[in-house]
């Protein structure tokens, strides 16, 4: 039931069509009995929006593409590790100040060492936006070894010095994808509505691979479609987006979500 006492949370992106988020957060909010909404804003404008969401006393805030980076400039307060990273995706408004995280990284690691150990293994990082920061971040400090391949070669550059990976290259550089232990996508490429684009062909994969789809929308992306005709293993977007909202719902209301509701919740996408 809503109400003048319920608070409001939501995801600011564009697009943000694909968002699962708003029918994940709500899905508990009803099982729980909490009086929060969850909905989705398409924004243009970063800073006029979260002034307008500053304003208006919105408690919580998802970042997703493409403001992860931008949004830094006009949030009051950023957390150690999210300054890192240099990317945000979540927004805590506490009474007007606007304090920022980054619970990409941990949601990620977590989906991927369901399925492997990481330290010493090599990894080809597709794109250099807010979502490649995160997981650069979080696989450096599990002491993997990174490549970065993204369309816009002085990014991935600047992604390399910035924490140290091996080295640089143009996403079409596909020689050296193949030989990588484990494949990251954290471009958009394949996301609805273009899904039948995948980041790199099928004959860069194997059957010894990792392929990590962290686009969710749809669930069985093109990649995911060569990853399963090559018979490597795949991870699954929807399970980091599960595990990054877990922490998120826990900043939003104070209160752990339950996995499994959760989990639920996308099932029935
Ligand atoms: P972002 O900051 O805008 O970065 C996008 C990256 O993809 C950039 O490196 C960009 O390259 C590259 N790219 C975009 N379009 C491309 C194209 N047509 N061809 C080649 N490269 C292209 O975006 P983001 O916030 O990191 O989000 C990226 C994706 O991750 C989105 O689909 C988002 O939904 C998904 N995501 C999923 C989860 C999850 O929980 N599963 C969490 C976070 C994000 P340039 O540098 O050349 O522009």
């Amino acid at each position: 039931m809503i109400d003048v006492k319920t608070k409001l949370c939501c995801v600011i992106g564009n697009p943000v069509e694909q968002s699962l988020s708003p029918q994940l957060h709500n899905a508990v909010y009803d099982a729980l009995g909490l009086n929060y909404a969850f909905l989705a804003f398409k924004v243009t404008d970063i800073k006029k929006a979260l002034d307008g969401l500053r304003t208006i006393g919105v408690c919580g805030i998802s970042v997703t593409i493409p403001h992860k980076l931008e949004v830094l400039k006009y949030v009051d307060e950023v957390d150690k590790e999210a300054q890192v990273i240099g990317a945000v995706n979540t927004i805590v408004n506490d009474c007007g100040r606007l304090i920022a995280f980054n619970t990409d990284w941990r949601g990620a690691l977590q989906a991927l060492e369901e399925k492997t150990t990481l330290a010493n293994k090599r990894i080809a990082l597709l794109g250099a936006g807010g979502t490649a920061r995160a997981l650069a971040f979080g696989l450096t400090r599990k002491k993997a070894k990174i490549s970065i391949f993204n369309r816009t070669i002085e990014k991935a550059y600047q992604l390399v010095k910035d924490f140290n990976l091996e080295g640089a290259f143009p996403i079409s550089d596909v020689g050296k994808i193949k030989s990588a232990d484990i494949i990251i996508n954290t471009t958009p490429i394949g996301m609805v509505p273009d899904t039948n684009q995948s980041p790199i062909p099928v004959d860069c994969i194997n059957s010894s691979q990792i392929v990590f789809e962290v686009v969710y929308k749809p669930k069985e992306t093109k990649l995911i479609q060569y990853t399963k005709a090559k018979k490597a293993t795949v991870v699954y977007g929807y399970k980091m987006l599960l595990y990054q909202a877990q922490e998120q719902f826990k900043l939003f209301t104070g209160i752990d979500a339950p996995i499994e509701m959760m989990e639920k919740a996308l099932k029935n996408d």
